[in-house]
């Protein structure tokens, strides 16, 4: 089972796993992401609701981290329900990430095809055709200006 953020309904976080969310993402999400949510909870997501005291170890956790201030109370209820559930939570949360590390929670990050590309950006000359990893101003062989090429 997998715990899924509202990122993950908005970027359409695909897994084969059962997945489950808590009741207050349903609130943050609105259009395509509503109704993926509403087809993945006609098709057995599970919505759990964590206990109040886990989710106060949860944000006791978040003020050790120094995270607290950084997240939402959707954001904590969903650190809790992954504790409680013991399965990994998906979010590219940087606060949430340090918190369920604490917490010995494992994470998954939401791959999107964005992130990926733009790491292996890589920039042509206009004038020799020679390629380069970083950007400049001027190609360093003949002085013509670069432009990004995106990955074949
Ligand atoms: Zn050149």
């Amino acid at each position: 089972m997998y715990v899924l953020d509202s990122s993950a309904f908005i970027n359409e976080y695909h897994t084969d796993e059962r997945i489950a969310t808590i009741p207050l993402v349903q609130e943050e999400l609105e259009g395509e992401a509503a109704y993926r949510f509403d087809a993945l909870e006609g098709s057995g997501m599970h919505l759990h609701i964590p206990e109040e005291n886990t989710v106060e170890r949860i944000e006791r956790a978040a003020r050790e981290t120094g995270d607290l201030e950084e997240l939402s109370e959707t954001d904590i209820r969903l650190v809790a329900a992954a504790f409680e559930l013991d399965s990994p939570l998906v979010t590219d949360d940087y606060a949430m990430q340090n918190v369920a590390e604490k917490l010995d929670v494992r994470v998954e990050v939401i791959a999107r095809e964005g992130i990926t590309e733009q790491r292996e950006w890589r920039f042509q000359c206009a004038g020799c055709g020679r390629e380069f990893d970083e950007n400049r101003d001027r190609c360093p062989v003949c002085g013509s200006s670069l432009s990004r090429k995106n990955p074949a």
